[in-house]
């Protein structure tokens, strides 16, 4: 039984009635990225790459990255997918060799794609060094904080620039996070300049409750399974899926049994998910049927509380 559940875990996530949900993991280094493969995860959703530059005093080097991208890549392998996540980090996260004047609403100010723009030489360094690694892996190279196209527009000339600049042949698709609600609204207008998205429901949630991701207070309300969350997400895939987009989630809620069967019927492409729940999701995957989701999904999306929703959901896991 053991042997099975094992090689379980490395078949495919494929619904009852036969389609293929990518699960993916969310990492924070190397070791996760061994761990995830382990598991039989599909490939890495996002690298949170913030890794690399905090709790030091000095820029990390191209060549000290790119060695790190590589690593990872090459524990991958060339048949999986690589998503790495340019720096997000502000006014919140400070970085001791970056001058950041100190903000009254951090999370509303220079944070995410918005600071590597401010800061052009960091951003074209993270991008050569990543680049660097695409023989590796299925690379690909994602923004967070994605709000306008012309953010988008500017880091794709930049993408290419560096890939012109490396050499670099091989496909690297350049897909933006989706945590604005803004983006969410227009994702059909980003579909057509992205390859895929991939949406942050940790920070969605917060800025579309506006309600601060890590306040104590609000902890229980701030919740991603608010209807206007998921309105939103629901948005994002009908934009993308109009232009033949691909659309991932990497926020907490793709870790969460209980919503899985809403986002396969809403429509989302690939799950990445903590290390240590992807067994699991895939297996879930398994018994549902895409159908039967999207049904829920059409129900789910006119419930007026994230109470009605969670209690919609809760009839389906024991
Ligand atoms: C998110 O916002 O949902 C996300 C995945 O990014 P992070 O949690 O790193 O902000
Ligand atoms: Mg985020």
């Amino acid at each position: 039984k053991r042997e099975a559940e094992l090689a379980a875990a490395f078949q495919p996530a494929v619904t009852k009635d036969g389609v293929h949900v990518e699960v993916v993991a969310n990492i924070g280094g190397l070791d996760d990225a061994e761990q995830g493969v382990k598991l039989g995860s599909e490939g890495v959703g996002l690298l949170r790459s913030e890794f690399l530059y905090l709790e030091r005093t000095d820029a990390p080097t191209e060549d000290e990255q790119s060695q790190i991208y590589i690593d990872i890549a090459k524990a991958l392998g060339t048949d999986k997918t690589f998503v790495v996540r340019t720096l997000d980090v502000g006014g919140d996260k400070p970085l001791p060799y970056l001058p950041m004047p100190a903000e009254e609403n951090p999370f509303l100010g220079v944070r995410g794609v918005r600071l590597c723009l401010a800061e052009p030489e960091l951003l074209h360094t993270q991008v050569r060094a990543v680049l660097r690694s695409a023989p590796f892996s299925k690379l690909a190279i994602m923004f967070p904080m994605i709000t306008s196209l012309e953010e988008v527009r500017e880091v794709k000339r930049i993408v290419a620039e560096e890939k012109a600049a490396l050499g670099i042949t091989q496909e690297v698709q350049v897909g933006i996070m989706v945590e604005v609600p803004a983006t969410a609204v227009l994702a059909e207008q980003f579909a057509r300049e992205v390859d895929f998205f991939s949406i942050g429901t940790n920070d969605l949630t917060q800025y579309t409750l506006a309600m601060d991701r890590g306040h104590p207070k609000l902890a229980k309300q701030a919740d991603a399974m608010h209807p206007g969350v998921l309105n939103l997400i629901n948005m994002t895939v009908q934009g993308a899926h109009k232009h033949g987009k691909w659309v991932g989630v990497c926020g907490g809620i793709a870790s969460d049994p209980m919503a899985i069967p809403l986002l396969l019927g809403i429509g989302v492409d690939e799950l990445s998910a903590s290390v240590p729940t992807i067994p699991a999701i895939k297996a879930l995957v398994r018994t549902l049927d895409k159908a039967e989701c999207q049904k829920l999904a059409t129900e789910v999306l006119q419930l007026g509380t994230a109470a009605e929703v969670r209690a919609r959901l809760s009839q389906l896991v024991d």
